[in-house]
């Protein structure tokens, strides 16, 4: 049996609405994104949406908003995606590192550890879909607040560290019973390929300021920002009589084309009410299977505060080396099971090295990622598949360890 890792959900609805795309005489950003944008503030309840063409412009765009850069520094968790640091070292400023937790997640208190008076914004990341600690992560950004030293307009309005949550994995996740994208000041979903909701490539951020932000206002500066600056879109400039633009900010070009958020119009409405449950079934089938395992360290996907969106499922194996996890993986992939490795902590690439960040300092981050497999999961995954998996899985393992 062959089974690939993250295979892209699509079906007819998707091919109906990418062909209606391609035969409406409009492919680029025009009332596909616009669509795409109504339906994720719909779901997520977030009061304004901007889609753009990947999580890393997202980012970027959040931390130019809020005036980030050269001499600024960013809270980012070691144990991400290496987008989460890139953007922050795109705008110019210092992505500052701190360990984890055991459930892979930014440790609030080395947060609080590393905040200083050149601390910008925080990045928590919802690693596999598991939401962070998000109120704790709160009150702690307002227990600091008179470190915070304000230097430009919109610094100044919201008086303290801005939270921008890499919800990469996690749309359709919850915290405290409300879907992410409407609970930090700004959310930042991935559509990419793998993601639980593609476009193929994109990404979105969700507005959701406090006062006295008019999250209206911002959205319509943030939209004309990821367009180069200028003042119309090539939509409305394509009207007859609507020639005239301006361009008047140094903005970036960011947004997403109309075919692509086709892909998405299609899904979300399909992953809210059927495909994600999918995901929650698969995730309970593995758990039911290795919670029998003594040797298995199962992620986390429902407490009373919160529940995963379920986009990986990182199981642990106790007491494992970096080269036996290597052995089962190998062991596992000959059997013709696609697996991964989420994530390699930022300080173990090339990258990062180069920049002196030292994995010795986040012995967490390591640990997780010296004894983590990602097994597959989405909606296509069959049970006889599902039964392969584990017997694939459980073999690797109990003829290793
Ligand atoms: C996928 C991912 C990103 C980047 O998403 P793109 O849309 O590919 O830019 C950022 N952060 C995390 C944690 C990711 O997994």
């Amino acid at each position: 049996m062959k089974i690939p890792f993250s295979p892209p959900y699509i079906n007819k609805a998707v091919i109906q609405e990418v062909n209606s795309a391609l035969e409406s005489g409009w492919i680029t950003t025009g009332p596909k994104v616009k669509r795409l944008e109504e339906l994720v503030s719909k779901y997520t309840l977030a009061p304004n949406t901007l889609c753009v063409n990947s999580a890393t412009s997202g980012l970027m765009l959040a931390l130019k908003w809020y005036g980030i850069g050269a001499g600024d520094e960013v809270i980012i968790p070691a144990y991400t995606y290496a987008a989460t640091a890139l953007a922050v070292i795109h705008v110019g400023a210092t992505p500052v590192m701190v360990d984890v937790s055991d459930d892979f997640n930014m440790s609030v208190n080395h947060m609080e550890n590393a905040i200083t008076n050149k601390t910008k914004a925080v990045i928590p990341v919802d690693i596999a879909g598991w939401p962070c600690d998000y109120s704790e992560i709160q009150s702690t950004l307002n227990r600091k607040k008179s470190l915070f030293n304000p230097n430009h307009e919109n610094q100044k309005k919201l008086g303290r560290i801005l939270i921008i949550s890499d919800s990469a994995h996690s749309i359709g996740a919850t915290y405290k019973k409300e879907y992410l994208g409407s609970i930090t000041d700004l959310t930042v979903f991935s559509f990419h390929a793998v993601k639980n909701v593609t476009t193929a490539e994109g990404g979105a951020v969700c507005l959701n300021l406090p006062e006295p932000f008019i999250n209206q206002d911002e959205y319509n500066y943030l939209r004309c920002f990821s367009l180069n600056g200028q003042t119309k879109d090539a939509f409305t400039k394509s009207k007859a009589g609507g020639w005239r633009y301006d361009i008047i900010y140094l903005g970036l070009k960011i947004n997403m084309p109309d075919i692509l958020a086709a892909i998405g119009v299609a899904q979300l409405p399909e992953y809210f009410e059927k495909t994600l449950e999918n995901r929650i079934e698969i995730y309970e089938f593995y758990h039911n299977f290795f919670k029998t395992k003594s040797w298995a360290i199962l992620p986390p996907y429902k407490n009373d505060d919160k529940t995963s969106s379920c986009h990986l499922y990182a199981l642990r194996i106790k007491n494992i080396s970096e080269t036996t996890r290597d052995i089962i993986i190998d062991k596992i992939s000959k059997e013709g099971v696609a697996v991964n490795v989420h994530f390699q902590p930022l300080p173990m690439l090339t990258i990062f090295k180069d920049m002196d960040y030292d994995i010795s300092h986040y012995p967490i981050a390591y640990n997780n990622y010296k004894s983590e497999i990602s097994l597959p999961i989405y909606p296509q995954l069959t049970n006889k598949e599902l039964e392969y998996i584990i017997i694939t899985v459980n073999n690797a393992v109990e003829s290793t360890i």
